[in-house]
């Protein structure tokens, strides 16, 4: 079975929602179309010309980047100029070409918290550096025969719902009859095709960030007896975790800006790494942001980052810094978003393939413009 494109970029959705995208930019589907058949992905920081190539050479149907092939205001596909000759080859070899921008930056596990990870800073309490909305909440209601509701309460809280603040496994049931007759062509794990039961069952309720739904649902499906599950999914007027770009991370121990330097240049595979120390040579509050962080110098400031990894710092940002005492290490911009990149293609593999598609799913080789030092 292979996916289309509106079946991967589903999967993706769900990871970054569209509707989280900062305000104007152009993330979602940019050339193809929704139904167009992919037998395989290929996933790519920018929409070059050496992606296309990549991708055609290798019979990819569908290129997926970080950043928006439009993001420049466009008026016109002049093949004499090299963006019109990219689009121009996209649209006569039929390659799709999405692309998840800013509505990945902000995801809660979006580039940034993919960046910690492949630093191995602890992300999962971290605060983001500026709040541009917060996570949709959902209440979930399954009706659990009795016995069974240690399983499914296990389940729903290891696919990460049940979560309120510190306290995790949050649930909610009461119990009662449920009803059903067996139909001709069913198996039912209790009773009789073509005879009404009812059975003692417990209605059981918690409480997930929109995010992790698909996840929450195929975990409960696995962990409950029946063959159909009854469950109800209600959108919730509530506020949840806040989202936004960057994030800020308390660390237990203080750590050298040596030791920070080193972690960068090991993990993230970056030749243009330069770094500014202020007074302190020990920090505890990281700020971090995948891609160019120099606007959020301010918010990492108000917050009381020691200091600041990400890329793309300008002179006048690091005057900022120094005016706060705020230390900067500056990574490269794509250096700190490759570890974003190479999440995307696991996602998509792990979840096409768990659900038994067989589109295949890979990460660009080809290389791009890198700063010499
Ligand atoms: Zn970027």
């Amino acid at each position: 079975m292979q996916a289309t494109v509106k079946t991967v970029t589903s999967y993706l959705e769900k990871l970054a929602p569209l509707s989280i995208a900062m305000p104007g930019d152009p993330v979602g589907l940019q050339l193809g179309s929704n139904s167009a058949e992919i037998k395989k992905i290929l996933v790519a920081l920018d929409p070059d010309q050496a992606a296309v190539n990549e991708a055609l050479s290798t019979e990819a149907e569908l290129l997926i980047t970080h950043h928006p092939l439009f993001y420049q205001k466009f008026s016109s596909v002049n093949e004499d100029l090299p963006v019109g000759a990219l689009v121009a080859d996209a649209i006569r070899n039929r390659l799709n070409i999405y692309s998840a921008h800013t509505n990945y930056d902000i995801a809660p596990e979006g580039v940034t918290f993919q960046l910690a990870a492949r630093l191995g800073l602890p992300a999962n309490n971290a605060k983001v550096l500026e709040v541009t909305g917060s996570e949709q909440l959902l209440k979930l209601v399954v009706f659990v025969p009795s016995g069974h509701e240690d399983n499914v309460r296990d389940a729903l809280a290891a696919a990460g719902a049940g979560q309120v603040g510190d306290y995790s496994h949050s649930t909610f049931q009461v119990s009662g009859c449920g009803t059903f007759m067996p139909g001709a062509g069913t198996n039912p794990y209790i009773g009789s095709r073509g005879q009404l039961e009812i059975v003692d069952e417990s209605r059981m309720e918690t409480i997930l960030p929109s995010a992790k739904r698909s996840a929450v649902i195929n975990k409960m499906l696995e962990a409950h007896p029946y063959e159909e599950v009854a469950y109800d999914l209600y959108p919730l007027d509530l506020e949840g975790e806040t989202i936004g770009l960057g994030l800020i991370i308390n660390l237990e121990e203080a750590i050298s800006l040596e030791q920070l330097v080193r972690l960068c240049r090991e993990r993230l595979n970056t030749n243009s790494l330069r770094y500014w120390t202020g007074s302190k040579d020990r920090f505890k509050k990281i700020a971090l942001c995948g891609g160019s962080g120099g606007s959020l110098i301010d918010q990492a400031v108000r917050q009381g980052a020691d200091l600041f990894i990400s890329g793309d710092f300008r002179y006048h940002d690091l005057k900022q810094a120094e005016s706060s005492n705020l230390s900067l290490v500056d990574a490269g911009h794509d250096a700190t978003e490759w570890p974003g990149i190479a999440y995307l293609q696991q996602y998509l593999e792990r979840n096409l393939q768990g659900d038994g598609y067989e589109t295949e799913v890979c990460l660009q080789t080809s290389g791009t413009a890198k700063w010499n030092s």
